[in-house]
C-alpha cells in the first residue's frame, strides 16, 4: 500500500537541498544542488531494491528485475532539475511516486513478469543551458556531441564541459540512446495549471502534450541619436520588436479554440541607453500547442507579418528556429486503460491535454507512453509558492501503482 509518511518524508529529504532565500529551490541542470538531489534519489532507489546504472548523459536507471529479464521493459520517469526559484515537486513527484510505487511492490514481496525500470531524466529544464528535454532526448538519440559543446550556460560553460567535470564523456553520447524494449512508459506530474483545481478533479489523465516552437529573431534597424534624428527618418528596431510581439499575441489568440499560445519572454534592446535610438534587439518567442497544423499556421503567418514590418520600417529580421518539437497525441489505448485504473478508485478524473512540454513527449517517439497529473495550488509552478497536497500526491501514486501492476504481468498486453 503507497505510504504517505514515507513519501511526505522524501519530499522532505529533498527539501533542505538547493534551497533560497524567499522560500523556492534552484537545482539548475549539473550544478551543485543537481547533484546532491540525485544522490538522494539513488540511495531512495537502491533502499527500494533498484539495481541503479547510469547512461553516458547520467540519466539515472533503477531496474526492478522481471521474472522474464528479456521482456520488454515497463518504464515509469521523470525528472529533478529546476528552474531558478522553483518548486519542490516539478518533476520531482514523478520521480518519487516511480520509486514508491516500487518500493510497495518490494514490500509485498509480489514479483513482476516484464521489468521495471524508474528513470530519471536529466536537464530537463531549460534554464540553465536553453534547451528543455534533453535526458530524454538523449535517451532517443537525439542529441549529438556538437549539441553538446555548443549549448552553453550564461558563463560560457558549455553541457560537454560540465558533463566532464561530473564525469561523464560527451564523446559517448550515442551510447546514452536506449536500446531495449520499452512496453510502456508513464510519468505522473503535477499539472502546473488550474484545470484541475477549478473543475475539483485529482487526477487529470492527458490526451496530447503541446510542444514548443522556439524562435530566436534578430531586428537590426539602425542606432541613432534620439534628439537629432526626425520621427519619418528613424529605423528603429525597438518599435519593430513591438509589432512583432503584438503579432505573436494576435496570431495566437487567433488560434485560440485549437489551444495554441504564443509568448515573447526575451526582448533584448541596444544599446539600451535613453538617448540612443535602439539599433538591435533581439527576441525570444516560444509559440506552443497540441495541434501541429493550428501551431504551424501560427508561425508561417508570423513570419509573412515579420516581412512586411521589415518592408514597412526598414529594418532586417534573421529568424533563427532554436526548437521545432512536435505534439504528442497519447493514443487512444493507453487513454482508455489509464481512465480504467482510474475508476478502480475514488478520484474524480479528467481527460485533459498537457500545456508544457514533458520528458514524456519524446519517449512517445519510442514507446506507448501515457501521462498522469495531479492539480498543484493554484496551478503555480516555476515558483516558490509551487505546492501538492499529499492527498493528491497519494492518488497519483495509487494510480501509477495500479498502472504498473498491470502493465507489467504477462497476462496484459497491447492490441496494436
Ligand atoms: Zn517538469
Amino acid at each position: 500500500m503507497v505510504n504517505s509518511k514515507r513519501i511526505e518524508k522524501w519530499f522532505s529529504q529533498l527539501a533542505v537541498v538547493g534551497t533560497d532565500a524567499g522560500g523556492g529551490f534552484t537545482r539548475l541542470a549539473f550544478s551543485d544542488s543537481d547533484w546532491q538531489v540525485r544522490d538522494i534519489v539513488i540511495e531512495l532507489m537502491q533502499n527500494a531494491g533498484l539495481t541503479v546504472r547510469f547512461d553516458a548523459f547520467g540519466n539515472i536507471i533503477g531496474r526492478r528485475e522481471g521474472k522474464n529479464p528479456d521482456a520488454p521493459v515497463v518504464m515509469l520517469g521523470s525528472h529533478t532539475d529546476s528552474v531558478p526559484n522553483g518548486g519542490n515537486f516539478d518533476g520531482v513527484l514523478g520521480v518519487l511516486a516511480a520509486i514508491e510505487a516500487v518500493q510497495c511492490m518490494q514490500e509485498s514481496g509480489e514479483e513482476n513478469y516484464h521489468p521495471i525500470e524508474v528513470v530519471v531524466f536529466m536537464a530537463e529544464e531549460s534554464s540553465r543551458f536553453g534547451y528543455a528535454t534533453l535526458g530524454s532526448k538523449v535517451f532517443c538519440g537525439k542529441i549529438s556531441l556538437e549539441n553538446l559543446e555548443s549549448y552553453k550556460d550564461k558563463q560560457g560553460i558549455s553541457l560537454a564541459q560540465e558533463m566532464r567535470l561530473r564525469g561523464l564523456v560527451p564523446e559517448k553520447i550515442a551510447q546514452a540512446c536506449y536500446t531495449g524494449e520499452i512496453k510502456s512508459f508513464l510519468e505522473l506530474h503535477i499539472e502546473q495549471g488550474k484545470a484541475l483545481e477549478l473543475t475539483g478533479h485529482q487526477i487529470g489523465v492527458v490526451t496530447g502534450i503541446a510542444a514548443p516552437t522556439r524562435l530566436r529573431l534578430m531586428v537590426t534597424g539602425m542606432a541613432d541619436h534620439s534628439g537629432a534624428t526626425p520621427m519619418n527618418m528613424r529605423q528603429d528596431a525597438l518599435t519593430a520588436a513591438a509589432e512583432i510581439i503584438l503579432q505573436v499575441e494576435a496570431l495566437a489568440t487567433a488560434e485560440l479554440q485549437n489551444g495554441v499560445v504564443g509568448t515573447t519572454g526575451i526582448v533584448k534592446a541596444e544599446p539600451g541607453v535613453m538617448n540612443v535610438i535602439p539599433g538591435r534587439v533581439e527576441l525570444g518567442i516560444d509559440i506552443r500547442g497540441i495541434s501541429s497544423d493550428s501551431k504551424h499556421r501560427v508561425i508561417d503567418n508570423l513570419v509573412a507579418a515579420v516581412d512586411s514590418i521589415k518592408d514597412r520600417r526598414g529594418v532586417g529580421v534573421e529568424i533563427v528556429t532554436l526548437t521545432d518539437d512536435t505534439p504528442v497525441q497519447i493514443s487512444g489505448e493507453m487513454i482508455d486503460f489509464l481512465d480504467d485504473i482510474c475508476k478502480q478508485f475514488p478520484y474524480p478524473t479528467m481527460r485533459m491535454p498537457s500545456g508544457a512540454g514533458h520528458d514524456a513527449m519524446h519517449i512517445a517517439a519510442i514507446a506507448e507512453t501515457g501521462m498522469l497529473f495531479i492539480p498543484c495550488r493554484g496551478g503555480i509552478s516555476h515558483n516558490p509558492g509551487e505546492w501538492a497536497s499529499i492527498d493528491d500526491i497519494v492518488a497519483g501514486t495509487e494510480i501509477v501503482l495500479a498502472a504498473v501492476r498491470k502493465l507489467a504481468s504477462q497476462e496484459f498486453s497491447w492490441q496494436k
